[in-house]
């Protein structure tokens, strides 16, 4: 395809099209299971979880301190009181006796009739005594019961991708177990006579499989199950063998490679012969058609084999689509507009994802600078970049004009 056709042919979809069509088909994963919530990183939550409890607990310091009734201090001046008790984070004490302080320390309960606390650093410890260096305001240095969570709360909801802060809310209201989505199981193989792994010797026509490796780690970022069939020939009983064995132990079938038209392209016969595919021409740079279907009932995805090519599919159409299966509820990267440190001034007739680096000029600001290889074979762009620049079709860029940039931590994992 070359940058001088139309900005749209009547059979191109655009990418919000073409990823429409892949969401409406993607299935919510079967099946539940219990994990540790210790142990629930990158889990999808599948029930709503809900606080039996009041976080925290019960009216608490926030300071070491004094803990003393505000209506026993002089209004003005400092105020000198017996030390009638020593409150400990842990313990609880007894109701404050009238005209004394408590020694109080951080996260410790505030004893009853205590109505503030004060910090030690305006306090002067005497004996058994203390004198207080000014009058507090109700309810100072107090962390109330609740203040965080109130008792019957939803504090996650379905859909949500476990962070450490959800392990950590989860385990502050003593949830020790959590309900998340059965891991998508996705069986990956790829295409192509020339491809062989690294440690092996490199033949002449030869070169590595880069793809498998890039996939491993998308994959393995969003909390796939892999099951990893492979490099395949290029030919049609082998691909079909290959297809047929993925198929059968996956939730989704995703390639690289092979799904052009030429001669030596035969995921499409295969995935023709025990199923059905679509072959998707978006209208985006870089990327050829993306190959969408099914074999043998299971979806399948086929991404182009020139390796920057899959990885923007992947990160674009295929991330979104897994993610949904897994039932998490957002899906869509985050963008924002940047500076742009470089110019683009031929208008392209497709819409470009370029590989770009959000850096730190010497003046201390913030721009995107281009890889200066784009090229649809480049990994070192992906590799060197830390996110996408969404250029529309037709626009031209100048130097020091905004453009969209997409973080790879929007896009990988
Ligand atoms: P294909 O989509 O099979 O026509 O491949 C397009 C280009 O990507 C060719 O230059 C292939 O050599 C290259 N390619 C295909 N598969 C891989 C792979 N697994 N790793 C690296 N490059 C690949
Ligand atoms: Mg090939």
């Amino acid at each position: 395809m070359s940058d001088n056709e139309p900005v749209r042919k009547p059979s191109m979809m655009t990418v919000d099209e073409a990823l429409s069509c892949l969401l409406v088909r993607a299935e919510l994963v079967s099946g539940l299971e219990t994990v540790e919530t210790i142990a629930a990183l990158g889990r999808v939550l599948a029930e709503p979880q809900c606080s039996q409890l009041n976080v925290p607990p019960l009216d608490n310091s926030s300071m070491d301190g004094y803990a003393v009734r505000v209506a026993d201090m002089n209004a003005a001046g400092p105020t000198r009181l017996p030390i009638s008790q020593r409150i400990p984070a842990g313990r609880v004490g007894e109701a404050l006796s009238h005209g004394t302080a408590a020694r109080i320390f951080t996260g410790a309960p505030i004893p009853p009739g205590a109505d503030a606390v004060v910090m030690q650093e305006e306090c002067a410890a005497d004996g058994d005594s203390v004198v207080i260096g000014r009058a507090p305001k109700v309810g100072e240095n107090i962390r109330r019961a609740g203040e965080d969570i109130r008792t019957g709360a939803q504090i996650l909801a379905a859909g949500t991708r476990i962070g450490p802060g959800a392990m950590g809310l989860a385990a502050s209201v003593g949830i020790a177990r959590l309900p998340v989505y059965r891991k998508l199981r996705v069986a990956t193989f790829h295409t192509g006579d020339e491809i062989v792994m690294p440690g092996q010797p490199l033949a002449p026509g030869q070169i590595y499989n880069s793809n498998r490796y890039m996939l491993t780690g998308l994959l393995q970022a969003i909390g796939c199950e892999i099951i990893e069939l492979g490099n395949v020939p290029d030919n049609l009983d082998e691909t079909v063998r290959a297809l047929s064995q993925a198929a059968a132990q996956a939730d989704l079938v995703v390639t690289s490679g092979g799904v052009s038209v030429g001669e030596e392209d035969h995921v499409k016969a295969a995935v023709e012969q025990v199923g059905r595919l679509d072959l998707w021409r978006i209208a985006m740079k870089p990327g050829k058609p993306l190959a969408f279907g099914s074999a043998q009932g299971t979806p399948f995805i086929g991404l182009p084999g020139n390796p920057v090519s899959a990885f923007v599919t992947f990160c674009l159409f295929v991330r979104p689509f897994i993610l949904r299966r897994q039932g998490v509820l957002e899906i869509a990267p985050m963008s924002f507009d940047a500076r742009a440190d470089f110019a683009w001034p031929k208008a392209g007739a497709r819409r470009e994802f370029l590989r770009a680096r959000l850096q730190q000029g010497e003046d201390g600001t913030v721009g995107a600078s281009l890889f200066p290889h784009q090229g649809s074979g480049v990994l070192t762009s992906v590799a060197w970049g830390n996110g996408l620049v969404d250029i529309p079709a037709g626009a031209t860029v100048q130097p020091g004009g905004m453009v969209r940039f997409i973080p790879f931590s929007e896009l990988i994992g």
